[in-house]
Order: structure tokens, then sequence, then C-alpha cells
């Protein structure tokens, strides 16, 4: 889904410029955020951009391990490769799986990152967006704690919503899109809980917002 549309109210937008303010990619492509809980998380699953390619297209995902279940530490076992195939029958089916993204926001809004920005971590698969294949060599990737089936939070949305407008300010971003949408017939994620015109009035009215604030 390509983010575009008419500007819209969120009552979130203190929060949001609070935490947009204080986040920042350094020249290693790696966050600094100001909350002490934040992680980096290092997974050995990425690889080099190829040369001279830039970082245009933001990929959202959802993920939840075991699948429906929040909270656990299934999705980081998954990304630094230590998934335990015991712990869950679910675990068998994706075992050996090199995967990772960028970021993950869990359900309380915390980030972790797993790969610098700068290099290709490895979350979107056989792809195509605009008629590119391999949407890894020119994404990014954020990977929302959820599924299908249960609504995103609050905490989600305004920390995605951050992230978004920080990421935006450091790579020449022009498109945002669900992994759906760049995998179809292969993927459902984010799914159909993800709010995408909430996503979408909440960056824009960031957006104005700071326009509005270089003026006073
Ligand atoms: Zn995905």
């Amino acid at each position: 889904m390509l983010l575009s549309g008419i500007i819209q109210s969120d009552t979130h937008n203190f929060t949001l410029i609070n935490l947009n303010n204080s986040m920042n990619i350094d020249s290693g492509g790696r966050l600094h955020h100001p909350d002490d809980g934040f992680q980096f998380i290092p997974s050995p699953n990425y690889d080099d951009r190829p040369e001279g390619v830039e970082i245009t297209l933001l990929v959202i995902h959802s993920i939840s391990l075991p699948p429906g279940e929040f909270e656990g530490n299934g999705i980081i076992d998954l990304f630094t490769n230590q998934l335990n195939q015991q712990a869950h029958s679910y675990y068998a089916t994706i075992a050996g799986l090199k995967v990772s993204s960028h970021f993950l926001i869990r359900r309380d809004g915390e980030i972790i990152q797993f790969v610098p920005c700068q290099r290709r971590a490895w979350h979107a698969g056989v792809s195509n967006w605009n008629n590119k294949e391999r949407c890894n060599d020119f994404s990014l990737g954020i990977e929302l704690e959820g599924s299908d089936t249960t609504p995103f939070t609050d905490a989600q949305y305004s920390t995605l919503t951050a992230l978004t407008q920080c990421l935006r300010k450091h790579y020449p971003i022009t498109d945002i899109a669900g992994h759906a949408d760049i995998a179809p017939g292969r993927k459902t994620d984010p799914g159909p809980y993800f709010d995408w015109a909430r996503y979408r009035s909440s960056l824009q009215k960031q957006h104005r917002d700071q326009i509005f604030d270089r003026r006073e």
C-alpha cells in the first residue's frame, strides 16, 4: 500500500513528536533511542546490500512466535538462529530458516534492532515492488509483534510512526508497503488488523506539525 492521502487529526501527536525528536540513526545504521530498555540484538542473518543501491522502501511485517502468542522470546530466538525446536510443535516447521528484520516493535512499543540499516536484512524473501525484484536489496524491514487476528496496540502505532519519521530523515524512503503487498499470494502480513489509515494520518499529522514548529 502506497502512503498518500489527506491529513487527519491524531491524538497521539505530542508523544510522537517527543519520541521522534529523540531517536536518531548513526552513520553505521544503528538506532539511538532514549529508552533505557532499547536493545540491539545482533542477528547473523544479513549481508551487504548491492553497491550503489539506495534504501527507498519500508516494509511493514507482523510476526508472533508461537503463532498468536505474544511477549515470549520466540521472535528473538528465530532471528538469532537459536530457536529450540522442542519448545513448540510449530518451531519444527520453521527450523533452519535464516531470517531477520532491521527492527521489531513489541506489543508495549519497545523497539529491538537486529541488523544495522546499511546492511541487507533477510525479511522480504521472494518479492517485487514497482517491478523491482528482491526487495531486501533496497528496503528496511520493521516487524510488529502481532498476528492476522489481533489488533495492534496504541504503543505500537506510536513507536512505528516515530521510527518511520526517524528513518525517513536518514534514508530516501519513497514508499511504504506491507509484506503482503510485495509478496502477494505468499504472505499476508501485517494482516487485516493493521490500520493503514491510522498509520498514514499519524505520519502526515506529524509532518505537518514539524513544518508548523519550524515557522514558530
Ligand atoms: Zn513478513
